[in-house]
């Protein structure tokens, strides 16, 4: 809670400003209600905390302008890449300013040689993945939404693509960022890699706005294969599903992608996509590689499929079908929405590790009946990590309730098998009370690496950690868990 003292010195900081950056760029800033909303969560059930204005930065120095005078007069920043993040990142509890870096979207070099190119934070990954294919190159990690570098680089995204590829902790080779003082530090080079010291790029990826602004990613690229086949797969159970891809892992059949839907997410699917599914627990996978490759992996998978009772495969190596079967799975967050016309949709994640999936899936599904509560579940469970698309009537407070205590157990599953309350979503305000349950003591690390990046607490307060309003110091970041 603001005190009146703390309040009146933040609406004059803001004040303050906001005059500097009207000053030198108007056409940048904006305090309408419109973009202010736009730049608030709208994918949770936490409500949307505006910033207090919007600002369009263009290139390192106007970021590095902005943080400057933030710092200066104490105001938040909340940085802002595509706004698909879904645990609450890009809310702002004590206002500010969104530091939005979409139109720093320019693609600075592309090393085809050493598989690397650097890109400007704004850019899409799908805008990258357009420019890159003449050059028989790609950016593997794929969260579905058309999120931005930077973004993906904050809340160390990853998605189907990750069981072959790494999520964004493996394709991040370095960063520039604007530090919460205004330095602009670069944390590395080109080199694949490095054992010079502390591993700052590691830990800004991951770090969602808190520790630093990110203007520029060096990323890894990969050679697209030569061939690509991809199968649906269903299974007369979904322990027989999550066992077929655990076995697939286990083996070492090198899948690129295996995504788990289960029997409610295919029917959606099937209204949404126009599909004929059988509608039953079901893989979808994919195979990369030279011919003679994906035919190995296509036998080997198949071999294993059948010992875990599969039906009969659907199989694709035509880049229609297999597009339109991927993008069914892409819309799968807003096609279970038919499933219960008017409903509001939040997805929540977890990862185990693989050994425990099929326990914690079933355990998870066992709860969601006892609770009275509908969401489908589909998951990269080749990774262990799966995620329950919840669907409710907002009005209705018990079921809120409900699955509230239902996420908390989730996240507390998946802790007690040695897993996390998220693989790939992040914290934000979601997942903050779950931390201290995964971490113990060595969140106090977490808080101190915080509290020396950032000691006015600018950079998103509130996420990752509960905090207070930044004022006047590190003693202020806390943790309510
Ligand atoms: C339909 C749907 C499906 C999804 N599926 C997946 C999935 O499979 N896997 C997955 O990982 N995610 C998934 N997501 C979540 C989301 O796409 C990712 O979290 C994505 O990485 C967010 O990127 P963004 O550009 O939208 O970031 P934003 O939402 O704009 O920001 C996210 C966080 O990063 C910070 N940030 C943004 N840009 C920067 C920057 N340049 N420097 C410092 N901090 C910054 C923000 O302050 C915020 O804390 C899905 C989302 C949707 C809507």
């Amino acid at each position: 809670m603001h005190s009146r003292a703390t309040a009146t010195a933040h609406e004059s900081g803001l004040h303050a400003v906001l005059g500097a950056l009207e000053a030198r760029w108007p056409q940048q800033v904006s305090r309408t209600e419109a973009a202010r909303l736009h730049h608030a969560n709208t994918l949770t059930w936490y409500p949307p905390q505006p910033p207090e204005a919007v600002f369009m930065a263009a290139s390192t120095e106007e970021v590095q302008a902005v943080v400057k005078l933030c710092a200066q007069h104490r105001v938040p920043i909340v940085a802002f890449g595509a706004g698909t993040s879904l645990e609450g990142q890009i809310n702002a509890p004590y206002g500010g300013i969104s530091l939005d870096l979409s139109r720093m979207n320019a693609i600075c070099a592309v090393d085809a040689e050493d598989l690397t190119c650097t890109v400007q934070a704004g850019v899409t990954r799908k805008h990258l993945n357009d420019y890159l294919r003449d050059q028989g190159l790609f950016f593997p990690i794929d969260p579905g939404a058309d999120a931005s570098i930077g973004g993906m680089a904050a809340t160390r995204a990853s998605g189907t693509n990750a069981v072959r590829y790494g999520t964004m902790r493996e394709n991040v080779i370095s960063l520039t960022v604007v530090m919460a003082d205004g330095r602009v530090v670069r944390t590395g080079g080109r080199a694949r890699k490095s054992a010079a010291g502390y591993d700052l790029t590691r830990l800004l990826v991951g770090s969602e706005g808190t520790l630093g602004i990110i203007t520029e990613v060096t990323l890894r690229l990969h050679g697209i294969p030569e061939t690509t086949a991809a199968a649906v797969c269903p299974f007369p159970t979904i322990d027989d599903a999550c066992n077929a891809a655990i076995t697939a892992i286990q083996s070492g059949v090198p899948l690129a992608r295996v995504e788990l839907l289960d029997e409610l997410q295919i029917r959606a699917c099937n209204i949404y996509s126009n599909l004929t599914l059988t509608e039953t627990p079901t893989l979808f996978v994919e195979f990369h590689g030279s011919s003679a490759g994906v035919d190995e992996q296509v036998a080997a998978f198949r071999t294993i499929a059948q010992e875990h009772c599969s039906g009969d495969f659907q199989w694709s190596t035509r880049p229609e079908e297999r597009s339109k079967l991927w993008q069914a799975r892409h819309d799968a967050a807003h096609s279970c929405l038919v499933l219960k016309p008017g409903a509001k949709v939040v997805a929540t994640d977890v990862c185990v590790p693989i050994s425990r999936l099929a326990e914690c899936v079933a355990e998870t599904k066992r709860d969601l009946a006892d609770a009275g509560l509908f969401g489908p579940i589909l998951g990269h469970v080749g990774d262990g990590n799966f995620h329950v698309a919840l669907l409710f009537d907002a009005d209705d407070r018990d079921e809120l309730a409900r699955m509230k205590a239902f996420s908390e157990r989730l996240a507390m599953r998946a802790i007690a098998m040695a897993g996390t309350c998220t693989g790939e979503h992040g914290v934000g305000q979601g997942k903050r009370a779950y931390l201290a349950a995964e971490f113990g003591p060595a969140l106090d690390f977490m808080r101190a690496v915080k509290v020396a990046f950032d000691p006015y607490n600018i950079l998103n307060p509130g996420k990752i950690f509960p905090a207070e309003p930044a004022t006047d110091g590190a003693d202020q970041i806390t943790t309510h868990a």
